[in-house]
């Protein structure tokens, strides 16, 4: 698993641009690609696509779009939007990059809803932590299924093949680093290999492999996964053995509101619109609303690693949007509370104590009070009951170390240079949230993926066309 074979080329079957994966990556590439009349083959290990595409909320951030001007939000910018991403990183991600996929945002957003149908529409009811503007598009559903279906039919439509159950396992390459061709394995034991003018690696980080994350990000082996286990890090394995440089490895994607036992998550806006957590002795523990990312390992840190998460019908209809939060209440993960004393019988802690911290929380609203964790309410109102409440887990939703890639995709080598014809996006390349869980942007994700997916492609048709 994960090895880079010397290799002569020769292989029976050859196509200029090969791509390891068929989620939001793999199939934007292959698109671009296709439409500079490059021939790209997708290969993609499980029977049907269902990355962690498929499982997202599938709000993508772009910033200048049509969209956002018709629906009358005329002030968003690129700038607007990469200065976001570095003040979230703590400027610590790679500045270039960033640049570029903020730069490009609006182009690729309006590509995909123009040319392939994609069916995004402005998020302008909630602003994520760190969004100094709307940035987010996302489809009616705020599912990621919904995107991904639509991007599989488009690559299909343009009779661009994706080999199904074909799970790359190994990468031949010549001294110099070139890329000549990948070994597929097929369920049954057998194997072919094919090879390439060109390779992009769109099969996502390691979030699948308990063993890596565990080497990794070790405060997080413990977190429920809350991604696609087909995941492996294989990017990652393949760069090591190549010599690529690989960076923020210890850096991941969390969520700090996954229903337990049910193992889907809270929408935000839960807590953007007022809500907050207490423990399980009914205090609150940390400011709910300085990323859902980071507080995951803040909630894991609790008594028995859950806490409650507390809100209202206002916030309850504004959450309700997103698909995994329609989910969780189909699972009957949230319940409605008329009183405190319920709530506080559920949580198992005191009534005094939750009643206080409910007080609590009302006076540092109403501006009376100063939050000790220094969460700033803005201008949303108290809480009103009925409450609704939910028990929830830190979760490790994908990870965010990876290939260090340039503007173009292309992958870079220790020393900088790119090698010869490897192209990596989306969560096989480092992420945009610098070395740890504080600094992810939220859709910073698909970002990455659409992006650099389209970008990749471009530049990997350019190469072999030359
Ligand atoms: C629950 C959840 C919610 C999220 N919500 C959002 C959101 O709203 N906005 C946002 O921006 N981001 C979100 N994200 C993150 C976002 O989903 C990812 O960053 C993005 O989908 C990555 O796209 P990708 O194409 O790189 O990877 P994926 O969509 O995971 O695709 C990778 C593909 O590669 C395949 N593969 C892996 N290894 C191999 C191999 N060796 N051979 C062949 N195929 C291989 C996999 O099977 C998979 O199909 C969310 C993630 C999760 C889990």
């Amino acid at each position: 698993m994960g090895l880079v074979l010397a290799g002569a080329g020769q292989f029976e079957t050859e196509v200029p641009i090969l791509i390891i994966g068929a989620g939001a990556c793999g199939c934007i590439a292959a698109l671009a690609a296709n439409e500079r009349g490059v021939e790209a083959l997708i290969l993609e290990r499980d029977a049907k696509p269902r990355g962690n595409t498929s499982l997202s909320g599938g709000q993508i951030p772009a910033a200048g779009t049509k969209l956002q001007r018709a629906a009358g939000l005329m002030d968003d910018t690129p700038e607007l939007l990469y200065r976001d991403i570095l003040a979230k990183s703590h400027g610590e991600c790679d500045h270039a990059v960033a640049r570029k996929v903020a730069d490009e945002s609006a182009k690729t957003v309006e590509w995909l809803v123009e040319r392939y149908k994609l069916p995004l529409s402005c998020v302008l009811d909630f602003q994520y932590p760190g969004h100094s503007r709307p940035h987010m598009h996302a489809s009616p559903s705020r599912f990621g299924e919904e995107l991904l279906t639509v991007l599989v039919a488009a690559v299909q439509a343009e009779g661009i093949p994706i080999a199904a159950s074909a799970r790359v396992a190994d990468l031949f390459a010549d001294a110099s680093g070139r890329i000549l061709g990948v070994r597929v394995a097929r369920p049954d034991g057998k194997t072919e290999e094919i090879g390439c003018g060109a390779l992009i690696l769109a099969c996502n980080g390691f979030g699948g492999s308990k063993e890596m994350v565990k080497k990794y990000i070790p405060e997080a082996a413990d977190l429920f996964y809350e991604g696609h286990t087909g995941n492996q890090g294989d990017a990652v394995l393949w760069g090591e053995a190549l010599g690529a440089s690989i960076k923020d490895m210890g850096s991941f994607q969390g969520h700090g509101a996954v229903c337990t036992p049910h193992g889907m998550h809270l929408g935000w806006a839960t807590f953007t619109e007022g809500g907050f957590q207490v423990n399980k002795h009914g205090r609150r523990f940390s400011n709910e609303n300085a990323g859902y990312s980071e507080q995951a390992l803040k909630v894991e840190r609790e008594p028995g690693h859950v806490a409650w998460a507390i809100w209202d019908a206002r916030c309850e209809r504004i959450a309700g949007q997103q698909h995994s939060h329609v989910l969780a209440n189909e699972a009957g993960a949230i319940k409605r509370y008329g009183s405190i004393d319920a709530m506080a019988k559920a949580v198992g802690c005191e009534v005094e104590v939750l009643r206080t911290t409910i007080k609590d929380v009302e006076a540092i609203v109403r501006k009376q009070k100063k939050d000790e964790f220094g969460r700033d309410f803005g201008s949303k109102p108290p809480l009103e009951p009925p409450y609704f409440m939910s028990k929830i887990m830190g979760a490790l939703t994908h990870t965010q170390g990876g290939l260090e890639i340039d503007p173009q995709g292309r992958v870079l080598r220790k020393d900088g240079t790119p090698f010869p014809n490897l192209f990596a996006g989306g969560g096989a390349a480092r992420g945009l949230s610098g070395p740890a869980d504080w600094g992810y942007l939220s859709g910073s994700g698909l970002l990455m993926a659409t992006n650099m997916g389209r970008l990749a492609g471009e530049a990997a048709a350019l190469l072999v066309s030359k």
